[in-house]
């Protein structure tokens, strides 16, 4: 079959791939379409040393085969995240912090920039009924969004700043605005940052750096800046006893003096995946605005992985 993959040094694309064989407890899903995620590029950048093979993890697609009859001929979104099932995480709730587990396009698992690829039944979600797959691909990117909500309050009250203008941030800042809360996205691209008025205030970092913040700090600060630089800012950003919230993974290290962190008692908190039924739910209730991805054929992967689109993806079925 066609699919894209990374051989441990560099991407590639293939015909020759060998088609997944079906076996109980997963379903084989035919790929309709997939989109490119920053942590892609960071696999390609070497985010994920020991892995080889499919790349992706964003995708919809439709069940061929699985021991969940239900599933068979429906229209699915999949989580990435495969825990071991018997260890502590897995029997408290939290398979996505298995030590064990395999990750799709990442760790151990083929991805979805392929034809087919298979996942555990339990990680399937059907798409509900009119939901266009143009949109159901967006589950993922806006699940890993609503982990926020998921693990900090958020007093609509308080005022919240987000960091970045990317698709991570597009989405937090989407999610966020539907708290009501008082909402900044600093970004450096006035062109991506227009995109966020809907959302809340939008603010150029280049100002934030001629004019340091004095009053203007932030109860909670998301960093969602893909770089190392992000969670410096946010530092600086939030208010003393505030909340910085970690979305960025990157392949670099982050240099800074941690000491602020105590001396100003800030509540760090690293977030990733997150619950894919309530992103469904508002993507299928219309409650969430998402642009329109630029889709490429899988062996014109080179094109999609440096578009400057605001998302781009795989055609495939
Ligand atoms: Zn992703
Ligand atoms: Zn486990």
């Amino acid at each position: 079959m066609k699919a894209v993959i990374y051989n441990g040094k560099s991407v590639e694309y293939r015909e020759d791939f060998p088609k997944p064989e079906w076996r109980a407890g997963y379903s084989l899903i035919r790929i309709l379409r997939a989109a490119v995620c920053s942590t892609d590029k960071e696999v390609r950048k070497g985010y994920r040393p020991h892995f080889s093979g499919v790349m992706g993890h964003e995708f919809i697609g439709v069940v061929e085969q699985s021991c969940r009859k239900e599933l068979i001929g429906k229209t699915v979104v999949g989580e990435l995240n495969e825990g071991c099932g018997h260890c502590l995480y897995c029997k408290t709730g939290r398979e996505k912090h298995c030590p064990e587990r395999k990750v799709i396009g990442m760790e151990g698992r083929n991805g979805c920039f392929a034809e087919y690829m298979l996942l555990a039944d339990r990680l399937v979600h059907p798409v509900p009924d009119g939901l266009p797959i143009e949109t159901a691909i967006y589950t993922e990117p806006l699940a890993a969004a609503l982990e926020i909500p998921a693990q900090v309050h958020i007093n609509p009250e308080k005022n919240v700043a987000v960091i970045g203008d990317g698709r991570l941030a597009y989405m937090i800042a989407q999610v966020l605005s539907l708290n009501g809360c008082d909402l900044t996205i600093i970004g450096k691209h006035m062109e991506k940052l227009t995109q966020f008025q809907t959302c809340g205030k939008i603010q150029l970092l280049e100002s934030i750096q001629k004019y340091p913040p004095v009053d203007e700090t932030y109860e909670i600060v998301v960093d969602a800046t893909g770089s190392p630089e992000g969670i410096e800012l946010a530092n600086r950003l939030v208010r003393r006893r505030g909340t910085v919230v970690l979305k960025s993974t990157y392949a670099q290290k982050a240099a800074l003096d941690m000491s602020q962190f105590v001396v100003n008692e800030i509540t760090i908190v690293g977030s990733r995946c997150g619950p894919f039924e309530p992103a469904l739910n508002l993507l299928s209730r219309g409650l969430v605005k998402l642009p329109e991805i630029e889709w490429h054929s899988l062996d014109a992967y080179e094109q999609a992985f440096s578009s400057r689109a605001f998302k781009a993806g795989f055609r495939i079925s």
